[in-house]
């Protein structure tokens, strides 16, 4: 909540994502709206991320020959690839 009044109206506002809205004449319900797409773009964005990286690591994996260096890699593609299945499904 701010200490403002709405300049407009002279209701409550508040600060959501960076953003001032007037708790009497906004329409609240873009809010809710806002944060879905923001969060849908972070799955998306997180899906492509461990996708690219678990390509990087099995391909680092198939020329690897340090049987330490094969554990490490493994870990890290299971970690991806734990990862991505706990993501939302489209
Ligand atoms: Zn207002």
């Amino acid at each position: 909540m701010l200490a403002d009044p709405c300049p407009q109206c002279g209701g409550i506002q508040v600060r959501y994502r960076g953003k001032v809205y007037c708790t009497s004449h906004d329409d609240l319900s873009s809010i809710t709206t806002l944060a879905a797409v923001s969060y849908d773009s972070v799955v998306a964005q997180m899906r492509e991320v461990l996708l690219t990286r678990l390509n990087e690591t099995t391909a680092a994996l198939g020329t690897e020959k340090d049987p330490t260096k094969q554990d490490q890699l493994v870990s890290l593609a299971a970690k991806y690839f734990d990862l991505l299945q706990k993501l939302p499904q489209k």
